[in-house]
């Protein structure tokens, strides 16, 4: 295969199985492309993605502002009270003078998700106007930087840990918090595993498409 120029390179995909190369040919709402080779998938197109996007995005930042505005957990120790909450989380190592981890803990389990969330809303609502081509361009190479970055599920999992190393010494309640946190972690991993970008930027080049082609037509 004799490739013209780069832009050549666009209409062609890889499979990530066998690493065949294809031709990328327009299909129907809602089907997928498989390799001729292996079966594997090559690519889905379905419009739905969007909407599902959207919902997923709002019942996220919704969850994600729940899980900072309400104790993650009570422990008592000792009959003395303790709560703690995600921003609580962040300035405590602060106050104790931990600044490179504060910076670096604040990053990784509020700013980064915060914006990922926040990124996938405007995202998804300006390919539902059909918008925004520079824009969605821009959002989703953002997107691709700062989404191994969100450490939520991590924080969640070292939380985990450090109650069952506490029970034996302390009381421990789960807050309202908690269970937010549990949520929003779930409604991220659904994202990154159900929402490939590489479906979306496809989507993105499919509705400029039609678009054009409704302009000229
Ligand atoms: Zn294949």
């Amino acid at each position: 295969m004799k490739l013209e120029n780069e832009d050549a390179l666009d209409n062609l995909i890889i499979c990530h199985q066998c690493y065949t190369l294809h031709e990328e040919i327009p299909i129907k709402d809602g089907s997928k492309a498989c390799c001729s080779t292996c079966g594997g998938i090559l690519y889905r197109y379905d419009t739905r993605l969007i909407d599902h996007g959207l919902a997923l995005s709002i019942t996220g930042l919704i969850f994600f502002i729940l899980a900072n505005l309400f104790p993650l957990v009570q422990i008592d120790i000792l009959g003395s009270e303790q709560f703690i909450t995600i921003p609580k989380t962040i300035f405590s190592l602060f106050e104790s003078g931990f600044y490179i981890v504060g910076i670096i803990c604040a990053f990784l389990i509020f700013i980064f998700p915060l914006m990922i969330f926040i990124v996938n809303l405007i995202l998804f609502t300006l390919l539902k106007f059909g918008r925004g081509d520079q824009w969605t361009k821009d959002l989703l190479i953002l997107l691709s930087h700062i989404t191994p970055w969100s450490m939520t599920d991590i924080f969640l999992i070292s939380i985990l840990v450090a109650l069952v190393k506490l029970i034996g010494y302390a009381q421990i309640h789960m807050g309202i918090s908690f269970w937010a946190l549990a949520v929003f972690v779930f409604i991220d991993l659904y994202i990154v595993k159900r929402l490939h970008l590489s479906e979306v930027w496809m989507l993105r080049k499919r509705i400029i498409q039609n678009r054009e082609t409704d302009d000229r037509g």
